[in-house]
Order: C-alpha cells, then sequence, then structure tokens
C-alpha cells in the first residue's frame, strides 16, 4: 500500500460508507474520494464512474473503509487520563472523589501542555475528528489547550468550565469568581471563537446547575448570545443530582426550567445526558430547538439510567453522540453506538409482552440499526452543532473530514476467513465496526484534508 495521504490535495481509493444529507447511506464497494487542496471534497464516486479530469494517480487503502469523521458531542479534556476509573459511583461522590481532583492539578498550565496533546491524539486514535468538550476552570489551562488543538489539528469547541458555588479551586475569592469567570471566558471566545477559518470554536461553559447560581447561568446564556458561542451544560443525569437542583432552585417548575429561565435553551444550546425528563421538559427542548448530546457509556458506567431515545428523536430534538470521558470509560464512539443500542434493546425488552405496556410507550418502536447509529455519530452531531454543511458525511463541497478504518480487525476468525461477500451490506458491515470494534482498526483520520496525529 502506497503511503496514507498526511495533506491536500489527494484522492483515495476505498469502499466509501457516509450518510448523506438527503437521507439513506452512500456505499461505494470500490470508490474513489478526492479532496482538494483546499481541504474540500471534490468528487465521490465508484471508480468506474470517476468524472473526467480527476487524477488517476489515488492512494489505494483497499481493504481500508472510508467513513466520515466522528462527532463526540460531549467530553472533559482533564478527565481522559482517569477513563475506566469510578465505576457505579453516584455522581456527586464520582465529582468528589475522582473528578475535582484530577480538574484541579490543570491549576499548573504546564500540566495541560503536557497532556492536551496527547488527549487529542488519543482522540483521532478513536476516530473522533470533531469534540464539543469541557475543560476546567483555569483560564491558563484552557489556552494551553486551544494551542494544543490549533497545531495536532482536530477539529475542537472548547469551554473554560463555570462554577460559582462549590468549584474545586479553593484560590478564588467568592466575592469576585462570577466576574472573574465571565471575563476569562470572554477572553478565551474572543481568541479563540472562529479561529483557522472556523476549525477551532467556543462553547461556553456552566458545568451544571448544581455548581452555577441563576445569576451565572443567566450571564452566561447573554454572553453565549453575545459572542455566538455555543452554550453547553449537563441537565437531568442522576436523580440525586435532580433532586439537589431542586433544592437549590425552588422557584424552579422542573430541571430543564431552571435553564429555561436562564434564557440557556435555544439551537446553540447543547445539554449532556437529558435522561429524566418530564414530557414537559422534553417539549420545552424540543420547541426552543435545545439539542442533546446523548452518552450512554456513561449513563450506564456511572449507573444514571437509559434515556428513552426514540421518545427524545419522536420529539423532533436534535440528538448526537457524547463519550462523555471519563464518567464514559471510552473515547470510541463506535463504543458509544454498541452501549446505546444494547440500553436500547433493555429498554426494548422490559416492555411487558403480555400487557402491551411499554417501559415507555415509544420503547416498542424498532430498534436503530447500525446505519442509524452511524448517522447519530457523524452527520446528525454535526447537525447539532449547526455544522452540517460543513462536516459529517462525505459529500461534495464538504470539508474532508474522513477516517480510515480497517474491518479486517474486527473479523472474528480473520478477514481470509469470512464468507466471501458476507459484508457486503453496508448495515452488516458497520454492525462489524459498532459491535466488535478494535482498540487500532482507525488506520487514519483527517480534517479538512491534513491527516491528524494518533491513529497507529
Ligand atoms: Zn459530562
Amino acid at each position: 500500500m502506497s503511503p496514507t495521504p498526511t495533506s491536500a490535495p489527494f484522492a483515495i481509493r476505498a469502499r466509501v460508507v457516509s450518510p448523506l444529507a438527503a437521507g439513506g447511506t452512500l456505499d461505494l464497494p470500490d470508490g474513489l474520494v478526492t479532496v482538494d487542496a483546499s481541504g474540500r471534497i471534490g468528487s465521490v464516486a465508484g471508480v468506474a464512474d470517476v468524472p473526467p479530469g480527476v487524477p488517476a494517480d489515488a492512494v489505494d487503502l483497499r481493504p481500508w473503509v472510508v467513513l466520515p469523521g466522528m462527532v463526540d458531542l460531549h467530553a472533559h479534556l482533564p478527565q481522559v487520563p482517569n477513563a475506566g476509573l469510578g465505576y457505579a459511583l453516584p455522581l456527586l461522590e464520582w465529582l468528589d472523589r475522582l473528578t475535582f481532583p484530577t480538574e484541579r492539578s490543570w491549576v499548573d498550565p504546564a500540566v495541560a501542555e503536557r497532556l492536551a496533546p496527547a488527549i487529542f491524539r488519543a482522540f483521532a486514535a478513536a476516530g473522533t475528528t470533531t469534540v464539543l468538550a469541557y475543560g476546567v476552570v483555569y483560564e491558563a489551562a484552557m489556552e494551553a489547550a486551544f494551542r494544543a488543538a490549533e497545531t495536532h489539528g482536530i477539529r475542537a469547541i472548547l469551554g473554560k468550565v463555570m462554577m460559582d458555588r462549590l468549584t474545586y479551586d479553593p484560590t478564588i475569592d467568592p466575592a469576585s469568581i462570577l466576574d472573574r469567570t465571565l471575563r476569562e471566558s470572554r477572553d478565551l471566545a474572543e481568541r479563540w471563537h472562529g479561529a483557522d477559518a472556523g476549525r477551532l470554536g467556543y462553547a461556553v461553559t456552566p458545568r451544571f446547575a448544581v455548581s452555577c447560581t441563576e445569576d451565572l447561568l443567566r450571564k452566561s446564556a447573554e454572553l453565549a448570545r453575545d459572542l455566538g458561542c455555543w452554550w453547553q451544560t449537563h441537565v437531568s443525569e442522576d436523580p440525586g443530582e435532580i433532586a439537589e437542583v431542586r433544592r437549590l432552585f425552588p422557584d424552579a417548575r422542573d430541571y430543564v426550567d431552571v435553564y429555561e429561565r436562564a434564557g440557556g435553551l435555544g439551537p446553540r444550546s447543547i445539554l449532556a445526558h437529558a435522561i429524566h425528563l418530564s414530557p414537559m421538559e422534553e417539549a420545552r427542548l424540543a420547541a426552543t430547538g435545545t439539542r442533546i448530546a446523548h452518552c450512554p457509556t456513561s449513563n450506564l458506567f456511572i449507573g444514571a439510567g437509559v434515556m428513552p431515545l426514540t421518545s427524545r428523536l419522536t420529539a423532533g430534538i436534535g440528538v448526537g453522540l457524547g463519550s462523555d470521558v471519563s464518567g464514559g470509560a471510552e473515547l470510541s464512539l463506535f463504543g458509544v453506538m454498541r452501549a446505546g443500542a444494547y440500553a436500547q434493546q433493555a429498554r426494548r425488552v422490559l416492555v411487558d409482552r403480555d400487557t402491551g405496556v411499554a417501559a415507555d410507550s415509544t420503547d416498542a418502536a424498532p430498534p436503530l440499526g447500525p446505519l442509524e447509529w452511524l448517522r447519530l455519530g457523524t452527520l446528525d452531531g454535526a447537525r447539532v452543532l449547526g455544522l452540517d454543511d460543513v462536516i459529517g458525511s462525505i459529500e461534495v463541497g464538504k470539508e474532508a473530514d474522513l477516517i480510515a478504518v480497517d474491518p479486517g480487525l474486527t473479523a472474528p476468525l480473520g478477514p481470509e476467513l469470512d464468507r466471501e461477500g458476507l459484508l457486503d451490506d453496508p448495515s452488516d458491515l458497520v454492525g462489524r465496526l459498532i459491535f466488535r470494534s478494535h482498540p487500532s482498526m482507525v488506520r487514519a483520520a483527517w480534517v479538512r484534508g491534513r491527516r491528524l496525529e494518533g491513529p497507529a
């Protein structure tokens, strides 16, 4: 095999599988994708139908498969080293014992400078080309994280965590914390939002209602609107957390209402989890166009619950996937798809087959198939961010955020013993990648046609 291309322009030949913006899935068993000098996809076609003028010197990546890069809508950069620790701890205890001490260590920006480049390489190795992530409360560490993303090449939307109560930083003066966190968030956003022609972005990031006053929530939402940034936080993850929010915000109708009163809902807002919503809360998210980052590995690891995915989708809410590392133990969105698929099947088998009463009335619907999970992890994630005209699928004119995956590593007996034609159906191929993911199966990742360090 010739060397995998490192920068645009290039042409690659491989099986090409991608969701399509108009619906359905593109599957080219022997396809050719060209990427122009600006990093955009110039053509996508079967090798037999290559348009005139396309270069014949494509790099042949077969038997690898080219897919759109994964879009991870929820992760915590400083928590990546903790992945796999803290199984089944209640959320608030998990924060105190594991998460806050780790985040506190980033008070020294040298820690961020040392870890952030490796963290972005790890995302790329998992096949993630776009990540929406929380950082820490420290501005200098966030500056280092943005610089690392700028150098690495990943598409990253990051935010400094905002907390004006129960913060893990004992050095912050409570009297000035609100003004300071707003000022530092604004400074970071002004430096980084839209940097490198939109590859980097800023999300104003109040951690969640438990660690934010009403004042901070309202001013953070104003700041995001002011600067045209995203706004991200957590909602309705764990029963203990929900009870605490009810105690802290006695005037609010429910958890979603805490954010709605603060002006935090809308199409630029991404809420993680949204597991235990009432029908009224679900309806408010749908009516305001607010988006959800669905994080099933995390929800099952911590034991927070199983989100009724079909209900959220039927309500018309924009949903994509999040690893929520280290609430979730793995960075791979293929693993997130697997956990999500199993969790939704668990909801379905809870349907009482004698009475017909479902765990939720939507749970009797047919489960999502592998190609629908792939869409959630790519094009739907891009749509949640409002970036679906730029990334999320392999279509002409989009920026070339691609991954090359070796499906041979997922074959139970090795690919040479797979029956001829076994994976001809793209649903079977993608099912293999989801249900038999191999940690080294992502062999290359590109953002805007530039190859990322990370994949083996
Ligand atoms: Zn989270």
